[in-house]
């Protein structure tokens, strides 16, 4: 009897203990992984320019969007926190690659005490959001991931330095998707400066882009074949994206903001080309106002008048007076410098078609061979929150203009 009753006990201890090692090695059989990659100012028709097979593979695999739309200003650090954060630049704070702050004074993309500063980025990034609860992450460059924001960065992450080569990155990645699952990130964010340097070195439309454009899909084959080793494969999924496009611009289509308002007539100016804030010292608003209205070729708006479909505007962090260069003109104060304003540049109105981005992905979340309605660059942290089981800040990022590319 005694003896009975022991068997079956340890019958049922071991019953149990075969359900919890299978419920346990199913969760992580089942966990997704997201790895995204951005690739710098990549337009969103730059594929169909030339062969990129590893580019197509992904579409065929997954999904294709039509374009990204980036956030305005279309540039690389409002929108590459937008990526992160789900939120428009006015909200996150960002504003721009340059800006003043009234409490924390100057943000510039090169400074590093300022991009290392926590206290300027609002929002919660996507790996803010996993690492609070309990998910593991890693990143190799991405704006915001160098500064802890709300006392959080990933566990995983590197101060950018452009020299890094971008197979170097590559290798770090999967090198990170192979520690032991207790050290493994979960979501994998990381960078390429390629092709917007060149974009703005030669311009858009030049030879150099379309040979470059063909050896980063030859990188986004090599990462690919590199994830196809992995054990985890069939739970990745993989992300390439970009912050902007770019667009042609020209030194005849220049206009200096100083020829028609002196510099001296504003206390504060800040921003570049081809967005510039500026604060009119007292008094002067008004008549700065009436003057640059008459100017052709750029809009000028007082802080509270940008359209509201540029989502810009109330932070503290804007310009009074917000002036913006119209399609391919460029502006700025004083004469421009010898050789500036050729080659290409971004930043415009994010409605504009040369600033709109590309967004592929394919993996255990996404559907097959799936074209999908253009997505906006806030768009990318409610999807990656969802496939990854997150519980998401309230962003202005849409659900439903990525939930038609899940499975
Ligand atoms: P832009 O084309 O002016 O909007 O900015 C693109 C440049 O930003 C790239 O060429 C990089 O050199 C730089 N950049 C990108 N990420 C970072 C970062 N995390 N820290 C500093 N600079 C960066
Ligand atoms: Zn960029
Ligand atoms: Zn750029």
């Amino acid at each position: 009897m005694k003896i009975r009753t022991f068997l079956f006990l340890l019958l049922i201890g071991a019953m149990s203990f075969a359900c919890t090692s299978q419920k346990q090695s199913s969760l992580h059989t089942t966990e997704q992984y997201v790895v995204m990659l951005s690739m710098d100012g990549w337009r969103w028709d730059y594929a169909s320019r030339v062969e990129t097979p590893n580019l197509d593979y992904i579409a065929t695999m997954g999904v294709m969007a039509e374009y990204s739309k980036p956030a305005f200003p279309s540039k690389t650090f409002p929108n590459h926190y937008s990526m992160a954060t789900g939120l428009y630049p006015d909200n996150h704070g960002i504003v721009d690659n340059n800006f003043t702050c009234p409490e924390l004074g100057t943000y510039r993309l090169g400074d590093r005490a300022s991009v290392e500063n926590g206290a300027f980025y609002g929002g919660e990034p996507i790996w803010v959001t996993a690492e609070t609860q309990g998910v593991t992450t890693a990143s190799f460059f991405w704006v915001g991931s160098e500064a802890p924001v709300k006392g959080v960065q990933p566990t995983y992450w590197k101060q950018f330095d452009g020299r890094v080569p971008f197979t170097d990155r590559i290798d770090t990645v999967l090198h990170w998707l192979q520690l032991p699952l207790d050290q493994r990130p979960r979501l994998v964010t990381f960078y390429f400066q390629e092709p917007d340097s060149q974009g703005h070195a030669t311009g858009p439309d030049s030879p150099e882009i379309d040979q470059l454009v063909m050896h980063l899909d030859s990188l986004v084959g090599v990462l690919i074949a590199g994830l196809k080793d992995l054990d985890i494969y069939n739970q990745i999924n993989l992300i390439v994206t970009s912050d902007h496009g770019m667009t042609e611009v020209s030194p005849e289509r220049y206009i200096d903001i100083s020829a028609y308002t002196p510099r001296n007539w504003y206390t504060r100016t800040h921003g570049g080309n081809p967005l510039l804030h500026a604060d009119p010292i007292e008094g002067m608003m008004d008549s700065i106002y009436n003057i640059l209205q008459q100017v052709e070729n750029i809009y000028v708006w007082k802080k509270a008048e940008v359209p509201a479909r540029l989502n810009y505007g109330t932070n503290p962090r804007i310009g009074e007076l917000v002036i913006l260069a119209d399609s391919t003109w460029s502006v700025g104060w004083g004469r421009a410098r010898e050789g500036y304003n050729s080659g290409g540049a971004h930043g415009w109105d994010n409605a504009k078609k040369d600033m709109h981005t590309i967004f592929y992905a394919m993996g255990p979340a996404f559907k097959v061979n799936h074209r999908h309605q253009a997505i906006e660059v806030v768009d990318l942290y409610p999807l990656i929150a969802r496939i990854m089981g997150l519980r998401p800040a309230e962003v202005d990022g849409k659900m439903e203009r990525v939930e038609g590319m899940l499975r």
